[in-house]
């Protein structure tokens, strides 16, 4: 599939960056620090809060930015785990929503399994529908992808114990981070 293809070519990407910064003599322990870093986000959430930031559904990629002319193609917003209650534009910095750019309208779309759901947004002069949340909701669902992904290629690159040991929690308890990410996916699929 052309989405699993990309985003295995991201993977590769984060570790030949990873790889350039460490200039560690050993291949094999420059991947290793890359995806430790790169999954200790996810690893200090607790469960519920894992449940709470995979979204339940579908996100929108088209999106953009009220406040500048900054960037093309409506890919100026983005997400970021470490606020994960907020989009930004990438350019101008803005956060949404806010006060002046509320999500005050909502579109409720109906999926194939009959389940309402709903989609908040923001309408510009043009009538132009900002759907700030749903963007979030988008860059989201990706990321945790990449952490199930990342947590499966330290699987095979390290043993888990040597994983818990560094973030100070059991063996047990990545897999379940790795599991509960995978099977919220596929419900998230779904929709
Ligand atoms: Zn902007």
């Amino acid at each position: 599939m052309a989405n699993n293809q990309r985003r295995w070519s991201m993977a590769s990407e984060l570790l030949v960056v990873a790889g350039a910064i460490l200039m560690a003599p050993s291949a094999e322990a420059q991947d290793l620090d890359g995806l430790k870093r790169a999954v200790a986000p996810a690893m200090a959430l607790s469960d519920e809060e894992i449940i709470e930031l995979i979204p339940d559904r579908a996100g929108i990629y088209f999106v953009g930015c009220p406040n500048c002319s900054g960037g093309t193609q409506e890919n100026q917003i983005s997400w970021t785990i470490e606020r994960p209650q907020e989009v930004f534009c990438r350019f101008c910095d803005i956060r949404y929503p806010n006060d002046k750019y509320p999500d005050d309208q909502v579109l409720r779309v109906t999926n194939a399994r009959g389940d309402e759901h709903e989609y908040p947004y923001w309408d510009d002069a043009d009538g132009y529908h900002h759907f700030f949340q749903a963007k979030g909701w988008y860059v989201a669902r990706e990321y945790f992808q990449d952490v199930a992904r990342w947590l499966a290629e330290l699987g095979g690159k390290s043993t888990l114990g040597d994983l818990g040991a560094k973030y100070g929690v059991s063996a047990e308890r990545i897999r379940q981070i790795e599991k509960r990410a995978m099977e919220q996916m596929r419900v998230t699929a779904t929709v």
